[in-house]
């Protein structure tokens, strides 16, 4: 739960809009950027969903910003061989979501860091 920015109610953290004041992203705009830095797995491809939303695929060497509201979110990343990997985050104004991703050698699930 975080509490809105405009009148203080609290709010669930995937509230895209305040139920007592009715003003957006009551908790604040924030960022949360998914990077993938290496080529490794480079073949593979890697889908990225925030709170169950698709919001692409991210190729190597790339970085995705999505803007979210403040609080925890869950991203699940699914490999284009089927294996997908989860996580929560929590994003507030002051710091934005960071999330790098790799692909692990061993098993080909995906790792987050
Ligand atoms: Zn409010």
């Amino acid at each position: 739960m975080i509490q809105c920015r405009e009148c203080g109610n609290t709010v669930s953290d995937s509230a895209r809009t305040c139920p007592n004041c009715g003003i957006d992203s009551p908790g604040g705009s924030c960022e949360l950027v998914i990077i993938r830095p290496s080529l490794g797995g480079g073949a593979i491809g890697l889908t990225v969903y925030v709170d169950n939303t698709l919001y692409g695929d991210i190729k190597a060497r790339k970085s995705m910003t999505i803007p979210v509201s403040a609080g925890q979110h869950h991203v699940l990343v699914e490999t284009s061989r089927g294996k997908t990997g989860t996580t929560t985050i929590d994003v507030t104004p002051q710091s934005p979501g960071k999330l790098t991703l790799g692909i692990s050698q061993l098993t080909g699930g995906v790792k987050f860091s």
